[in-house]
């Protein structure tokens, strides 16, 4: 459990939170400057607002990845597209001491850990991966839509069909699927993410516990998820250490079937359709 928000150091703004200030202007619609990546229907009612905490020292490379690679505000930006909420979730991105990335049901609030960043970064590296960039801010845009996830669900007071988890995974994975080809190479990257713990936890000797489910069958139903929605241009993924066959001939069907369970249960909150 996350042991709650810890104090903020000092009052005085830094330049470097008045820049995300002015950032965060500009996706609610406060700023006359414009901002090119909110545009949209999302422009003057987010259903995520995102703030960035000032990094500690040692998440200072991580806090410039996300300024550089806007994950976070792209992923925040995504879910204003597709829902609208009575209030918006606030999202603050910070140095969790600890902590991982969660949504705190007391406060209403996601938190974002920039830890995430090196994690993520340290998992690709040590699997042999070069270019690490856009798998790790892939990783980070789908923990931002997990958490949205729990956010929505509570902000709408409705059950899942299933363990809310799940349903935190599969939303995840329906809103990367919605960015096309990208998306599908984002959702792809969080599976190997899962995959690379989940070897790394067996090679560790056991698994973390946690309220999430096991992390090889997590990265099994998101290549599985990935494979469904279109299996023409997946085939590569059916492979017994990715994605074994039993499974995959099932794929399209789950994938439809979990995609209209999202879809119905989200219905309040569509703004479209
Ligand atoms: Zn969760």
């Amino acid at each position: 459990m996350r042991t709650g928000a810890r104090a903020q150091g000092g009052a005085a703004l830094t330049a470097w939170s008045r820049a995300w200030l002015v950032a965060l202007a500009a996706l609610t619609g406060g700023a006359a400057c414009g901002n090119a990546e909110v545009s949209g229907p999302g422009a003057q009612d987010p259903a995520v607002v995102v703030r960035f905490e000032e990094p500690a020292r040692s998440d200072r490379a991580a806090a410039a990845f996300l300024r550089e690679h806007e994950p976070v505000t792209q992923a925040a930006a995504a879910v204003t597209v597709l829902l609208t909420l009575d209030r918006p979730v606030p999202l603050v991105v910070r140095s969790c001491d600890g902590d991982g990335s969660s949504y705190d049901p007391e406060s209403r609030r996601i938190d974002i850990c920039y830890e995430e960043v090196s994690e993520a970064r340290d998992l690709f590296a040590r699997a042999g991966r070069q270019d690490t960039d856009d798998a790790v801010a892939a990783v980070l845009q789908e923990t931002v839509f997990h958490e949205t996830a729990h956010a929505v669900v509570d902000a709408l007071g409705v059950r899942t069909a299933g363990r809310e988890e799940d349903f935190a995974d599969q939303f995840a994975a329906l809103m990367l699927l919605r960015q096309g080809a990208a998306g599908e190479r984002r959702l792809r990257a969080a599976a190997d993410a899962w995959n690379l713990l989940a070897a790394a936890a067996e090679n560790a000797d056991g698994d973390a516990e946690d309220e999430h489910s096991p992390d090889r069958e997590r990265a099994v139903s998101a290549f599985c998820h990935l494979y469904g929605s279109a299996p023409g241009r997946h085939q590569d993924l059916v492979r017994p250490d990715v994605l074994p066959l039993a499974r995959a001939r099932g794929c399209a069907e789950e994938w439809a079937a979990v995609r209209d369970t999202l879809l119905e249960t989200l219905g309040p909150a569509l703004r479209e359709g």
